[in-house]
């Protein structure tokens, strides 16, 4: 059930989904057991949907997991074209955005604007303290001297809260975005977070991601037509300068951080990589 379904409707979107919404209901988290059997299992579903298409992956994923399927986005291109999709297969999915408190007001417009033509409207779940609160704690903002903590303070944790009472997530992952997720499985176990991960784009490239955007008027982050082909916070995200190339080039820029920790592989043998 989408939580954001029980706000006021009396409240413009871009209101009701700041922090007016409530977290999942089910606050026990799924406890799934990594058996050797459960890691062979998932491997063969893995290699059996490594050719089938996306919307058959979701189809699979909605079927086996129901309503213990989730979905974090950052409404990226993947993750916009994936929302497109489980408007056909599973509107229901409890689908949510960590909102940091630094994300660009173009990536919070978007939310609306799926909401509107989708009917799904993404969970934006906020840190305890607001930026301005979290900087004073740390006497400026830690973006700057420790993003890694950063990260962890206000995106791991609201993803832990996001997951409660889920026993799998699907993510907007492409193989050919980057060495670390060069790596992912159609269908694994995440051992960070003792869930089923499901990348259904695993095997798409950009173009199909942009072709599917295009040819279906999907909304999309305006920032992506100003040289920003991955968009975070605003703090740890810049346009990509003349001669770059790399997809995530512009994220966390001049430090060796790749990743906000989401994504970094954490499979299990068996888990079909
Ligand atoms: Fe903080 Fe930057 Fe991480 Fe956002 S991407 S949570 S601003 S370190």
């Amino acid at each position: 059930m989408q939580t954001a379904m029980t706000t006021p409707n009396t409240l413009p979107l871009h209101i009701r989904s700041r922090g007016l919404v409530n977290p999942p209901a089910n606050l026990e988290r799924v406890t799934l057991e990594a058996t050797p059997e459960f890691l062979a299992d998932l491997a063969t579903h893995s290699a059996r949907l490594e050719t089938a298409t996306p919307e058959e992956i979701i189809t699979w994923a909605h079927e086996r997991f129901g309503f213990e399927l989730t979905m974090a986005t950052a409404f990226g291109p993947e993750g916009c074209v994936i929302l497109s999709m489980l408007a056909m297969i599973a509107p229901e999915t409890y689908v949510f955005n960590l909102d940091t408190g630094y994300q660009f007001q173009q990536t919070l417009d978007l939310r609306d604007n799926i909401a509107e033509k989708y009917g799904i409207e993404v969970d934006m779940l906020q840190p305890e303290l607001t930026v301005p609160e979290y900087e004073a704690k740390h006497n400026g903002p830690l973006y700057k001297t420790n993003p890694t903590q950063c990260c962890f303070d206000r995106k791991i944790k609201l993803l832990e809260l996001g997951i409660q009472g889920k026993s799998a997530w699907m993510s907007g992952i492409r193989r050919d975005q980057s060495e670390d997720r060069a790596q992912a499985s159609i269908v694994g176990w995440d051992k960070k977070f003792n869930m089923v991960k499901i990348s259904p784009l695993a095997n798409w490239t950009k173009k199909e991601v942009w072709g599917r955007i295009l040819a279906e008027k999907v909304p999309y982050n305006p920032l992506h037509d100003q040289g920003y082909p991955s968009i975070g916070c605003w703090p740890c995200t810049r346009a990509l300068q003349e001669g770059e190339t790399g997809e995530r080039a512009g994220r966390w820029s001049g430090t060796a951080k790749t990743e906000c920790g989401l994504h970094t592989i954490q499979e299990s043998d068996g888990s079909g990589i």
